[in-house]
């Protein structure tokens, strides 16, 4: 069979075939627990729920205009508002399928064969991927676990060529919890708007900042690139949405006329239903945003204590998002494999622990565990993970 060119040149999702392979073993009724996923754990909020139901109820079951329904897209201007302290109206926000969809949409409508995208490793699988499936080449800019791979505006504006088109940052940062501080960003938007180029922001975890820590990266955009900026986010992570699929993007009113033709040929509007459970989201209490947030925190800091009680895993504190992000290249020989990503394969079906290896984050040696899960599912699978490899040290098992 042949396909398009293009699909020689990217890849599966690193992230969901993970849960797609311990979903399988799931249902062959086997005891996995699942660290792979990055997908609370929490329902959605009642009152978001009951949202949802009342528009089946209301028989709000049809087409939608495709960039959403103006009351999502007004909701959305006013948590930015709220949020940030930024004006934004309407018809600069697209109602998407998840924050996947909305730098999916801006990589279409932005990026082509011949451009440079400039972004910064570890990074989650689908963003070079989409820049790939665009025709543009992705850049990578490394950070470094030494510092907590913070995110710094030097060696990005170093990687900038005569064809960069665009950067796309990541804050909090999946897989390694990272930010980018406001003065970088800073520094960044004023070289952007000098030379012409594309600021796109993934703000998929913006909710889900453990520290107190000044994270405005709306308002640095809005002040110094506000007609080259798309700023991208979505309910999965804040609101426990992921199935609902609902996310946006905001940046200026002709560019998201842009998104919206792309999607418009792609999957017009988001699910009618999920636009007023999203509202809710939005409008409504955010209490829950706060004691999940509280939750995971916890669950954080026992689950990188009890991974680094082995030396041979070590592990920087994320400060944002839901994963640790562990170095194991230490632990390969001892558990007789050559690479984090034989270690993952060894430990989902020797020790029924998911974890989502490194090589997808174009980070080799590294394993990433999301501790969307409870405690005592976080428990078992750092137990498990160590008795792995302990077992197979004084065995000398190989895969
Ligand atoms: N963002 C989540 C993760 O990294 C969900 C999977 C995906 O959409 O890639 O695990």
């Amino acid at each position: 069979m042949t396909f398009a060119t293009r699909m020689g040149r990217v890849a599966s999702s690193a992230t969901l075939k993970v849960t797609a392979e311990a979903d399988r073993l799931r249902r062959q009724g086997i005891d996995i627990v699942d660290l792979g996923a990055g997908e609370p754990d929490f329902p959605t909020p009642e009152h978001v729920k009951a949202a949802g139901h009342t528009a089946i109820d209301e028989n709000f079951t049809k087409y939608t205009p495709s960039a959403g329904i103006p009351e999502l897209r007004e909701a959305v201007c006013q948590r930015y508002r709220a949020d940030y302290g930024i004006d934004t109206r309407p018809d600069e926000v697209i109602i998407t399928a998840g924050g996947k969809q909305a730098l999916f949409n801006a990589a279409i409508a932005l990026f082509e064969q011949g451009d440079e995208v400039i972004t910064h490793t570890p990074c989650w699988p689908s963003i070079p991927q989409q820049i790939t499936l665009a025709g543009a080449e992705p850049v990578f800019v490394q950070t470094h676990a030494e510092d907590g791979f913070a995110i710094h505006a030097e060696p990005i504006l170093a990687a900038i060529t005569n064809r960069t088109k665009a950067i796309v940052l990541n804050s909090p940062c999946n897989p390694t919890g990272a930010l980018i501080s406001e003065e970088a960003l800073a520094a960044l938007a004023d070289t952007a708007a000098s030379r012409g180029l594309w600021i796109v922001l993934d703000l998929t975890y913006e909710k889900l900042i453990y520290e107190r820590v000044a994270h405005n990266l709306p308002r640095v955009l809005h002040d110094r690139l506000r007609d080259r900026s798309i700023l991208c986010g979505a309910t999965s992570k804040a609101y426990a949405m992921t199935g609902w699929r609902c996310g946006w993007a905001v940046g200026p009113k002709e560019a998201i006329a842009q998104l919206n033709v792309v999607q418009g040929h792609a999957t017009s509007n988001v699910t009618s239903i999920t636009q007023k459970a999203a509202v809710a989201a939005l409008t409504g209490p955010q209490d829950a945003v706060a004691s999940m947030l509280s939750e995971y925190r916890t669950r954080r800091d026992r689950v990188w204590e009890w991974l680094t009680e082995d030396p041979r895993f070590t592990c920087v504190k994320p400060r944002g998002a839901f994963y640790l992000f562990a170095y194991v290249a230490e632990a390969l020989a001892p558990a007789g494999v050559r690479s984090s990503a034989e270690l993952a394969e060894a430990l989902l079906r020797d020790a029924h622990v998911a974890v989502t290896a490194g090589e997808g984050f174009e980070a080799p040696g590294y394993l990433r565990l999301s501790y969307a899960t409870s405690i005592d599912r976080l428990k078992e699978g750092v137990t498990r993970i160590h008795a792995l490899v302990r077992a197979r040290e004084r065995t000398g098992a190989r895969s």
